[in-house]
């Protein structure tokens, strides 16, 4: 066997971020859950964890309906960059259309975390560059990987600690 054939076979820890924020409540939680049955079904996916669905203001650009977000923690086979690819495919299955940065969407999945991995590019950044500045992106990002550290070794729950102080976040569903 070949080391890049080994490597394609070692599973990675990831963790993404979902956020809806068209439509009725159910239907938000609808294309969330919709999101997480195609992550799922993927060949090269696994999901290890669900977190709760929180209900959260919107963030960045504030004229706009609130949201659901959550995240799940999966095993994949896929490197980062085939990672995205594959986010962003279940984005327009699930019926996402674009409109403006940060604008409403039917569906947003993000990479929060590969690994310890660092990785920047102006396709992707890992981990996500707002991860410390959403509490919506990192209560449940907690939730599913409690331990888990970034690539610096501070542990997010650590990293996050001021920023969760004044998160308020209600919950509002299982995923
Ligand atoms: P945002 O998620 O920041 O609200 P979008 O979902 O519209 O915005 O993403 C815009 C672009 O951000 C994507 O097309 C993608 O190339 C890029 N991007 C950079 N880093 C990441 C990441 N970690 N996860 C997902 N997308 C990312
Ligand atoms: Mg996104």
């Amino acid at each position: 066997m070949t080391p890049n054939a080994d490597f394609n076979l070692t599973e990675h820890d990831a963790v993404l971020g979902l956020g809806s924020n068209v439509g009725s409540e159910q239907e938000k939680l609808s294309a969330l859950r919709m999101a997480c049955d195609h992550l799922a079904a993927h060949p090269a996916i696994r999901i290890v964890a669900r977190s709760s669905v929180y209900r959260t203001p919107p963030w960045g650009e504030t004229a706009q309906p609130e949201f659901l977000n959550a995240a799940v923690r999966i095993c994949t086979r896929l490197q980062t960059t085939e990672l995205l690819g594959v986010v962003k495919s279940i984005e327009r299955l699930v019926g996402r259309v674009p409109t403006y940065r940060w604008g409403p969407r039917v569906i947003d999945i993000d990479i929060l975390l590969y690994d310890r991995f660092s990785y920047d590019t102006p396709d992707l950044t890992v981990p996500h560059r707002h991860l410390l500045e959403r509490p919506f992106a990192c209560l449940p990002a907690l939730e599913v990987a409690p331990d888990v550290r970034l690539p610096s070794g501070l542990l997010l729950r650590e990293a996050a600690s001021e920023l969760m102080q004044t998160a308020r976040l209600d919950r509002v569903a299982n995923l």
